[in-house]
């Protein structure tokens, strides 16, 4: 009744524990995986890090804009009205000086059919570049008087739109055999009355464009990125001209390779194309590094998850046996309680009659009332021990003592018992044993519980030796029998609380599973160990082995 009654219990624990735990983990596991399964698939990782490139480069975009936006309002402010020839040339130098960015600056009025233009005067020295400078405005003095009116149209629609009139072109050219960056700017002066076609056109530099108006754009929203992500790798960009690959401008960490995303400047400066990156890395391979973390992430975690299951159960089912063992006790305890009493009272009340015939039958009935009440004891020792144990509150009185004196005279007590039930009996004590602090009770009811059980768990052959000797630095004790025997598999167990063999031939045998336990802790208490050799069928042998080092050996030991 009892197997069945476990067999259920522990089919409902794992129950519980799939229903409350596995299943729950299982699904979230489940969910996670395909979720992952669906971030690898729809590359949802490189989507995101591409709209943040996309981001990034439109920022760069605006940066720039703002930026040559504003030289090129400031530039607009300083140039001159078109009326008085001598002091335009005069102010457009001025202005160029002020704003070295610039290669020149040309003014052009349609009214009074005048073109004034003006090369950067601080390179004045510079053959080569007043030379570019000169076949530039050659040019641009060819084609300005023709576009210049469609040129204003223009801009005086982007002014009524509240945009900044001001216009760009730019492109690559080949010079003295190099391709070669130009672009412009071009607006109307201010104060110029709405119906005249006035223009204003400043160069930029490219070297200029190359060396501080990018890096410092290219910087300002790294600097920015880098901040708001909190991260070490900020993007990498760089700047080249369309199906042409290597930078002609690059942040300091473009470290080559494939740009993964780019965006033309048409608006501002046609011909260029600002390209993005992470440095020593692509996108591809950080989308497959976050699946693989979280693959083992989420690996780790089943791990730990199986192995919790696993202590959980292994935990519960302990409590479980306990719970049925401690459950068996109080059937057992119960029981051996019962029997003696009533044996105690059955003979009590035949010898109260007083109708015994002969000496020798009140003698039997007083020993028989004697014997059960010596057996209630013992059992109410132990478990009174037990008790203590279990609180914490056993101690011990250790005290110089006699052992084989001590040993002989327990023996002494209980021989009668012995002989009474059949038993061949030996004892040998050897002389050479020294006096040792111990527990004489303590002792004394382990050795008790040894032989109790040798008595009771023995069949046809009835046999009990009891060795005390020297050996090896300890003393023995052995209680040997040739008993049922206990099978290798519960000679651990059989140490536990409560625990009895699972022979149903144990279980006619009145018990309560607590003896073993208790020697084992007194053993203990007293630094030693129990062990057992046993083999079914064959008997059993229990040693105690009490070392006999500082703490034991009392007073002079002899050599
Ligand atoms: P109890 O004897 O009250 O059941 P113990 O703790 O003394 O409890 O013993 C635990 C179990 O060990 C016993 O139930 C029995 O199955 C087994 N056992 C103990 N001593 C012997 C022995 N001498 N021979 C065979 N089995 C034994």
């Amino acid at each position: 009744m009892s197997k069945k009654w476990r067999l259920n219990d522990r089919t409902r624990m794992l129950l519980t524990l799939e229903l409350a735990i596995i299943l729950p983990a299982a699904a979230l596991m489940g969910f996670s995986i395909w979720n992952l399964q669906h971030i690898g698939r729809d590359k949802a990782i490189e989507a995101a890090i591409q709209r943040d490139f996309s981001y990034v480069l439109k920022i760069a975009e605006k940066k720039t804009w703002e930026k040559a936006g504003a030289m090129v309002a400031a530039a607009r402010q300083e140039f001159p009205p078109p009326n008085d020839d001598t002091l335009i040339e005069h102010k457009l130098e001025r202005m160029l000086k002020n704003h070295p960015e610039f290669v020149y600056a040309i003014l052009y009025d349609k009214k009074n059919n005048l073109l004034v233009s003006r090369i950067q005067p601080t390179r004045d020295a510079d053959e080569e570049f007043r030379r570019h400078a000169e076949e530039d405005i050659g040019m641009a003095s060819k084609w300005i008087p023709l576009e210049a009116t469609g040129m204003c149209k223009h801009l005086r629609v982007m002014g009524e739109m509240d945009e900044l009139p001001v216009g760009y072109y730019g492109g690559w050219a080949v010079v003295d055999k190099q391709p070669t960056y130009w672009s412009i700017a071009y607006f109307i002066p201010p104060e110029i009355p709405e119906d005249r076609v006035t223009l204003g056109v400043v160069s930029f530099d490219p070297e200029y464009l190359r060396g501080k108006l990018f890096p410092a754009v290219m910087a300002d929203v790294m600097a920015k990125e880098s901040n708001k992500r909190a991260e070490a790798n900020p993007p990498a960009m760089m700047i080249h001209a369309p199906k042409e690959y290597s930078p002609w401008v690059q942040s300091t960490n473009w470290d080559g390779g494939k740009a993964e995303m780019e965006r033309s400047l048409t608006d501002i400066f046609p011909g260029l194309v600002l390209a993005i990156k992470y440095k020593g890395t692509t996108v591809a391979d950080i989308g497959a590094r976050f699946l693989r973390y979280n693959y083992i992430i989420l690996g780790a975690l089943s791990l730990l998850m199986v192995g919790g299951v696993f202590l959980t159960y292994r935990n519960v089912s302990r409590e479980m046996n306990l719970a049925r063992l401690k459950s068996d006790f109080v059937a057992n305890v119960s029981h051996e309680l019962r029997t003696p009493l009533a044996l105690i009272r059955l003979y009590a009340e035949t010898l109260e009659l007083g109708r015994l015939t002969g000496q020798e039958k009140y003698h039997g009935y007083f020993r028989i009332i004697r014997e059960e009440s010596e057996r209630l004891t013992a059992l109410i020792n132990n478990i009174l021990d037990f008790s203590r144990i279990e609180a914490g509150r056993k101690e011990y009185e250790f005290k110089e003592t006699n052992l084989a004196e001590l040993v002989r005279s327990t023996l002494d007590s209980y021989r009668f018992q012995i002989e009474q039930h059949g038993f061949t009996y030996e004892v040998n004590i050897s002389d050479n044993i020294p006096p040792v602090n111990v527990d004489r009770e303590a002792i004394a009811r382990s050795l008790l519980n040894l032989v109790n059980n040798a008595l009771k768990y023995s069949k046809d052959e009835k046999y009990i030796g009891v060795s005390l000797y020297r050996a090896n630095g300890s003393i023995k004790l052995e209680v040997q029998d040739r008993g049922m025997g206990i099978p290798p598999s519960e000679q651990e167990k059989i140490f536990e609380k409560f625990y009895r063999c699972g022979d149903p031939l144990v279980h006619n045998i009145k018990g309560s599973g607590l003896g073993l336990s208790l020697v084992r802790h007194i053993v203990r208490a007293h630094g030693g160990e129990i062990l057992v050799e046993s083999a079914p069928d064959k008997g059993s042998k229990f040693t105690i082995d009490l070392p006999l080092d500082r703490s034991l050996r009392a007073g002079v030991t002899p050599a």
